[in-house]
Order: structure tokens, then sequence, then C-alpha cells
């Protein structure tokens, strides 16, 4: 599936109103637990041991509900997830997701989302914080004596129409570092090639 026809389809989930369909969405790209927790009721003889069941709640807002069949206890689902510590539906918090990707300008996502544009800032904070975390864990390390390494920019939201709403995008450069395999920095020392080159594949 290409990629627009796939934005199309979540998008379809997010309008639907159908929550069964958003949090089986949010459950099969595993973006809240998908094994059931233990019952944490103390009081339970199951406390510990006895696996919580997903089950529907309708007077719950997100509609759903871990629940241990024991005690009759109830859990969010939305515990230890990104979804956690928001008062909007699941649905809402994915399309500010979706629109954090696509750099949408706050007052535009506050609009469309219909939510306050600091809940807006507030999201859009925590995903770059998850992610400068993500890149902070992965210790990436380059270069070292007798490596070479490119270094490159690139600007990857641009303003294209110079008016309007897309001079309130912000412009985003990304910053690249790539190291060649030793093998491929010989035949470019032999050919005398620049390896500041922007194409892996100059010639
Ligand atoms: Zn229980």
């Amino acid at each position: 599936m290409g990629k627009k026809n796939r934005n199309r389809e979540i998008l379809n989930i997010l309008h639907s109103n159908n929550q069964e369909q958003i949090v089986n969405f949010v459950k099969e790209k595993e973006l809240i637990q998908t094994t059931p927790p233990l019952c944490a009721n103390k009081n339970c003889k199951g406390f510990g041991t006895k696996q919580m069941s997903f089950s529907p709640r309708k007077s719950h807002k997100d509609q759903y509900n871990w629940r241990c069949m024991t005690c009759l206890t109830y859990k969010s689902i939305r515990t230890n997830s990104f979804f956690e510590d928001f008062k909007l539906t699941i649905a809402q918090v994915l399309l500010l997701i979706y629109n954090w990707c696509k750099q949408t300008p706050h007052d535009t996502v506050a609009e469309e989302v219909v939510c306050d544009r600091a809940v807006v800032g507030t999201c859009y904070k925590r995903l770059r914080k998850k992610c400068a975390k993500i890149n902070q864990n992965s210790k990436i390390t380059l270069g070292g004596e007798g490596r070479q390494v490119e270094i490159d920019e690139s600007l990857f939201v641009r303003v294209k129409h110079h008016k309007g709403k897309d001079l309130r995008r912000q412009q985003v450069w990304v910053f690249g570092l790539y190291e060649r395999p030793l093998e491929e920095q010989k035949i470019l020392k032999k050919k005398g090639r620049c390896l500041f080159s922007t194409n892996s594949r100059a010639s």
C-alpha cells in the first residue's frame, strides 16, 4: 500500500468515531499495553497472579478497560502509554501525533483536533523528548583514526509557496553523518574524489 493510501486509511480510522476500530488500531501498533496486566488489588485472592481481561466498558471514555474477573476492579488501557497523561480521547492524541509528524502549526491543529493550543504544545514537547531519548539510546559512534566521515545538511520542511499558512510552517534542518565502508574509501581515494560529496554514488 502506498504512503498516501496508508495515511488516508489512518485518518479514516481516526475520524471514524468507531472506538472499537481506534482501540484495535493502537493495540495492533502496540501503542498501548497488549499483554494482560496482573491484578494489583491487594485484597483480591488473585493479587499479583490473576491476568486481567480486556473488556468493553461503555461508561468509560475509552470504552474499554482491563478488568480482573475475580475482584472486578478496573485498570485503564492507557497505563504506561503515551496516552496516559492526556484528558483527550485516544483518537485526538493520535491526530496530534499525526500532525506533529507533518509539522502542522499549533493553531491549525488546535482548531482541527478541537483542543487547547497549550495541549498541542505539551504533546509536541513530549514527542520531541521521546525522539531525543531514542537518539541518545542508539549510541551511534562514527569515525576514528583512518576513517572518513561525510557530513551533509538538508532542509526537510520547505516553504513551498512563500505565502499564507506555508510561512507558519517551521523549517526543519537535518544534519547527517555517514561513514563509508572502508573498501569504498580506497576506491574513492584512487580516483581523487571529494569525500564531502552530498551524493554517495557521485560519478
Ligand atoms: Zn483481582
